[in-house]
């Protein structure tokens, strides 16, 4: 019987024919030689956390869940070659027990590398790329069924255009990282204004490791995380920890978030109550611990790239736009910064960028919100994050990105059966896709 799949937000729902858990690469190639003979869809699947329709398919889904871990580790050279299943929190352990860490993360660990990467997933830091800037070196099988090993000295196209490529080229198998040792960050969380915050933002960016703030829509109130690496032995890691994330950010916040979604016209009120109790502490820990948070309240979420130098004035249009429309939304706006790549696709590519995410509690009204803040995203040239909800067709895309079209020319040379396409990327990728389905 088929298999009904959801992603972690509920925005994609599907029944694939047949889920394939290959165990390695060479099943990887005959899954895909064989679907190719037969003429079926495949799609792959890292943990389900996008929410744009990425992973469905009516045909053959592959996971790598059964493929995970580390196959090689050069310790002097500080690099290492991982399976591409392998889920973040396993492979911040694995590397942790070698004394290595990933240089920078997002704020959760439970997505697959392969499924982080290909849709730029980021952290913050103004000296960190996406996290895509830390493959060395990328093994996949494309939708001929043959297997491409691409880095910066080989296939050099070829690796720019699969860095970051939402599983259109083909499975990934095998990714090579650059790390570094393991090291210890210290994590403070504090209260502060908005206006003050923007006055400061040079500042902060520059003093701190990692630095992000959430800021609380119809209040002047924003919690900053100030990151950095330190020397000094954990602290709070146990209980203090564990009760600030899971009761605090998760039980409370979804206490408040279930009145907000029966009552939404008190979620501005609530949004108040929450910047009310922003919590405040220090945190220290390995950096793979620090990076990672709970997030057990569901919600939908749009998250956009847009210049460094335009983010005090999108930020202020923002607030214009909510006291206007009186938008019911309680969930803190998400401010991070992500220094410029030159990987063909990458929402950073040729720019140092600030993200903006906005986010909404599951099973409430977002459209309005979304679509309204959407424009002034795109007012800036925006780019939206792959795996966050977002309106774009490739008209839009192929005007924000110069190498558009390199990339659906490496794509249609990687699968020219459009193997690996669904409905949306078909859209996306395939010229004239619209007038040809
Ligand atoms: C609660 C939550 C918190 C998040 N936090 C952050 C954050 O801090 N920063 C950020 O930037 N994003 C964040 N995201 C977004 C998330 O990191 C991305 O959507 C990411 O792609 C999800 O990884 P996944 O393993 O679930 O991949 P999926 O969502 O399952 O897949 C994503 C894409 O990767 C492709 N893919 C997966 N495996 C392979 C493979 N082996 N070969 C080729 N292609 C493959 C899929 O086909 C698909 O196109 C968050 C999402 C959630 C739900």
């Amino acid at each position: 019987m088929a298999k009904t799949i959801k992603n972690w937000g509920g925005t994609v729902v599907f029944n694939p024919k047949f889920v394939r858990y290959p165990t390695s690469h060479e099943e990887v190639v005959e899954i895909v030689k064989t679907a190719r003979q037969n003429h079926q869809q495949v799609r792959i699947i890292g943990s389900g956390h996008s929410w744009t329709p990425l992973v469905n398919t009516n045909y053959i889904l592959v996971s790598l869940d059964q493929y995970q871990g580390v196959e090689t580790l050069d310790k002097a050279n500080c690099t290492a070659v991982v399976k591409a299943g392998t889920k973040l929190k396993l492979l911040g352990e694995l590397l942790h027990a070698e004394g290595l860490a990933m240089e920078n993360m997002g704020d959760i660990n439970v997505q697959s590398i392969a499924g982080a990467l290909s849709t730029g997933t980021h952290g913050t830091g103004v000296k960190f790329g996406t996290l895509a800037t830390q493959m060395l070196e990328i093994t996949f099988v494309n939708g001929l069924g043959e297997t491409v090993v691409c880095s910066e000295h080989t296939n050099r196209e070829i690796f720019k255009a699969a860095q970051i490529s939402l599983g259109a080229l083909g499975i990934i198998t095998k990714i090579k990282l650059r790390l570094v040792p393991t090291f210890k960050l210290k994590y403070v969380s504090a209260k502060a204004d908005l206006d003050d915050t923007l006055l400061n933002l040079d500042k902060y960016k520059q003093e701190n490791r990692n630095f992000e703030f959430y800021w609380f829509p119809h209040t002047k109130t924003v919690q900053l995380k100030l990151v950095n690496k330190t020397p000094e032995p954990p602290k709070n890691v146990g209980f203090a920890k564990k009760f600030n994330d899971v009761v605090m950010e998760n039980g409370l916040f979804g206490f408040l978030s279930r009145i907000s979604r029966a009552f939404p016209k008190v979620a501005p009120r609530i949004s108040k109550i929450s910047a009310w109790g922003v919590s405040k502490g220090t945190y220290i820990n390995h950096s793979h611990l620090i990076f990672a948070t709970q997030r057990l309240v569901r919600f939908y979420e749009m998250e956009y790239n847009i210049p460094q130098e335009s983010f005090i004035n999108v930020i202020k249009e923002i607030e214009t736009c909510v006291n206007e429309h009186q938008f019911k939304v309680h969930f803190p706006i998400e401010c991070r910064w992500v220094k410029a790549d030159d990987i063909m696709i990458s929402p950073a590519s040729g720019r140092d960028s600030a993200y903006i995410a906005i986010h909404m509690y599951k099973g409430m009204e977002y459209k309005s919100y979304f679509d309204a803040i959407e424009q002034i995203f795109r007012k800036y040239n925006g780019r939206p994050h792959y795996g966050k909800m977002n309106t774009l067709k490739q008209t839009d895309f192929a005007e924000l990105y110069p190498n558009w079209q390199k990339f659906m020319d490496i794509r249609q040379q990687m699968d020219p059966d459009k193997m690996f396409l669904n409905e949306y990327l078909q859209e996306l990728f395939v010229q004239n896709a619209l007038q040809e389905s």
